[in-house]
């Protein structure tokens, strides 16, 4: 026996949520954004799932890359932030990787490359982001520049967006690269999963995305569900104690609930160091056998309680998913002051995982 926690994964959601995304981008080809573990579902697991889909994968570690390519995954993979040292520009020729340049430094590392196996690289603007890449007034020398090197072939000129997702959209970062991206005559890329639901003239050869084909939103005011997704990741741990509530009864540490009637409550074996956010309120959406409820109390770092007043039949040993297709994870993270992408991320190594084909 094991504590009864587990997360599961769904391929077939996450084929699902590529084929749909598939069906509403303009971009000729899409790279799957498979960067920290692909979201915390793993990402071998997912790039095989996706082997005979996905124009490309996109990631940040070149230890991943490697290990997708010994996995026998054969398709393009683009380095999200480039190479992080020369080392890794001359492992990009080795292992057949793309990836984006953002600085000069970069530059001289992959100039160091082999002229018989040329680097291609990503020419990555930043258009607003302020995070990586040229400003639009330095994009003509950089270009030239790469262009004069042997051992770099300029394959793509990319930018990424700061408010895809908001009400702001992306018109002022989008009319300083497009005019870049014209003049460069290169494949563009720019698009992540928010730009590829909402803005489609973005959308250009390559889209990059993330958080849809792990069935969540990428924005505020939905969720996967309601935008047609299925979600891939389900996190759900079991009752191990029921505890009635007198009026007046506190739960937890800092008693930072206090019951205003009797109750009755469930201790599930779930915490923060299994990657529940400790500070989520109470309240916060769970389904109980499938039926909806809410944490009570400050969450432990191994357990949590949720509300079962009004589900007499619930006890020890029901299920509680903590977030799923019955509980949203985008509720839970507006819960706990965050989005979907955090707690996907943050599900400890210690909860046993399985995958469902
Ligand atoms: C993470 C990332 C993406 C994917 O973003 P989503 O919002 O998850 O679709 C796309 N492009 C870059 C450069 C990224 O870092």
């Amino acid at each position: 026996m094991t504590r009864p926690i587990r997360l599961e994964i769904d391929l077939s959601a996450i084929r699902h949520n590529f084929l749909f995304t598939r069906q509403r981008a303009q971009a000729k080809r899409l790279f799957a954004v498979v960067k920290a573990n692909a979201y915390g579902h793993g990402i071998l697991d997912t790039a095989k799932a996706l082997a005979d889909l996905a124009d490309g994968f996109a990631l940040l570690n070149i230890e991943d890359a490697v290990a997708l390519r010994e996995a026998g995954i054969d398709r393009p993979i683009a380095l999200l932030e480039g190479p992080f040292d020369a080392a890794e520009a001359a492992a990009m020729g080795e292992y057949r990787l793309c990836g984006a340049v953002h600085s000069l430094e970069q530059m001289a590392w992959l100039a160091k490359g082999s002229a018989a196996r040329p680097a291609e690289v990503w020419l990555k603007i930043n258009s607003g982001m302020n995070r990586l890449g040229f400003r639009p007034e330095q994009a003509g020398d950089a270009l030239a520049r790469l262009r004069a090197e042997p051992a770099i072939r300029p394959a793509a000129i990319m930018t990424h967006f700061a408010t895809a997702d908001e009400a702001y959209g992306v018109d002022e970062q989008w009319r300083d690269f497009a005019t870049l991206a014209r003049d460069s005559a290169l494949p563009v890329s720019a698009a992540n999963s928010a730009a590829l639901l909402r803005h489609p003239h973005t959308h250009g050869d390559i889209g990059r995305p993330g958080i849809v084909l792990y069935g969540a939103s990428p924005f505020e005011d939905s969720t996967g569900a309601a935008l047609g997704l299925r979600p891939a990741m389900t996190l759900s741990a079991d009752i191990i104690a029921v505890q009635q509530l007198r009026n007046g009864d506190a739960v937890g540490y800092g008693r930072r609930f206090v019951a205003d009637r009797d109750m009755r409550i469930g201790i599930v074996a779930c915490g923060y160091a299994d990657g529940y956010p400790r500070i989520a309120a109470n309240g916060t959406p769970v389904a109980v056998d499938g039926a909806a409820s809410g944490t009570v109390g400050r969450v432990s770092m191994d357990m949590l309680a949720v509300d079962l007043s009004h589900l007499p039949q619930a006890g020890v040993g029901s299920r509680v998913e903590l977030w799923g297709p019955q509980a949203p994870i985008e509720r839970v993270a507006a819960a706990a002051g965050t989005i979907s992408y955090e707690l996907m991320c943050a599900v400890a190594a210690r909860v046993p995982r399985s995958l469902r084909a």
